[in-house]
């Protein structure tokens, strides 16, 4: 076990870990240190220290410092085996991505041929055509992936490792609208959204990486946060870009530091404005973390009972919701 996690270590460099993660160090010192800022909390003078030679850091703001599983446990707040567990799928990911890039393929393919895929898209007041084709939403009519992608070439090894089959065979997804979720650049897992009697929600069994779209919007100093890729498409649909979306009302300790990344920028919560309260109550809590890492928070409050797609089906136009915006908390 020792060994293995040295190995590990070794394979996956801290410094090059928390780079790829967009860690920029400020300065360098001598001896391969590097000093940037913490991303484990909110600062502004840089107090985080790398020493690449010995793969170990320290932070002298927050005092806690050890090797690259320790920096991921604090981060992402795992326990240690979980955090061993997602580093050793980080050093595998090439052929699940790649089968996950083919799949989404394949649904996007199947989109076009299932007039029932497109109906709903429809219903939810999706519509432009270029929007479905940038977002790679697709359909799974169910029970034709396996052997396309056995076709491919894949195992069924790797199609159950996946999760996009089951243990009997059987596609993960049926009857589903299919939502690819990327994280830097790659396919990480697959949503799909039920268009029949089904529970709606489904994602693979994997980790379902970063703020969805993060990479288009994260150069904008405000930043509309909703629940849901429904709420997401149509927001984009009607022009509002900087919308991204963590789907659901959480945010990892990642996905919280990506929003403080850039100083200065205020977030929008425009979550669903249920009848029982939920997602008022799921606003309130975030706002309070967001404000907690000072980054200026308001609440997008919509008509009762709609979220952000619903209020633009029921007739909602772009200036509609800017005035929301607009009137938010
Ligand atoms: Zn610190």
């Amino acid at each position: 076990m020792a060994e293995n996690l040295e190995r590990l270590k070794q394979r996956i460099p801290l410094l090059e870990y928390l780079q790829r993660h967009n860690w920029k160090p400020c300065r360098t010192g001598p001896r391969q240190e590097f000093v940037g800022l913490c991303p484990l909390h909110p600062e502004t003078r840089p107090s985080f220290y790398v020493n690449a030679a010995k793969n170990l850091f320290y932070c002298h703001g927050c005092g806690r410092g050890g090797d690259l599983i320790r920096f991921i446990q604090l981060f992402l707040d795992l326990p240690f085996r979980q955090t061993v567990a997602l580093l050793q799928q980080e050093l595998t990911p090439a052929p699940v991505s790649r089968l996950l890039a083919e799949t989404a393929a394949f649904y996007q393919f199947q989109l076009h041929r299932h007039p029932e895929g497109i109906r709903y898209l429809e219903q939810r007041g999706l519509h432009d055509p270029a929007l479905i084709e940038e977002m790679g939403i697709g359909y799974a009519p169910g029970g034709n992936l396996r052997r396309h992608l056995a076709t491919l070439g894949y195992s069924f090894e790797l199609l159950l490792d996946s999760g996009l089959i089951s243990s009997q065979g059987r596609d993960a997804f049926c009857r589903r609208v299919i939502f690819p979720c990327h994280q830097r650049g790659q396919i990480v897992n697959l949503y799909g959204r039920s268009i029949g009697a089904a529970f709606p929600h489904r994602l693979l069994p994997r980790s379902k990486g970063g703020l969805f779209a993060w990479e288009s919007v994260s150069s904008f100093s405000t930043v509309i946060l909703v629940e849901g890729l429904f709420d997401l498409a149509v927001l984009w649909q009607a022009g509002f870009r900087n919308t991204t979306c963590a789907i659901g009302t959480q945010l990892t300790p990642a996905q919280l530091f990506q929003l403080a990344e850039q100083p200065r920028r205020s977030v929008y919560i425009a979550f669903d404005q249920d009848y029982n309260q939920a997602g008022q109550t799921g606003s309130h809590q975030l706002a309070q973390r967001l404000q907690g890492v000072s980054i200026p928070t308001h609440i997008v409050q919509l008509p009762h009972g709609h979220d952000p797609n619903s209020y633009f089906v029921a007739g909602a136009t772009a200036g509609d919701f800017t005035d929301c915006v607009e009137r938010a908390k």
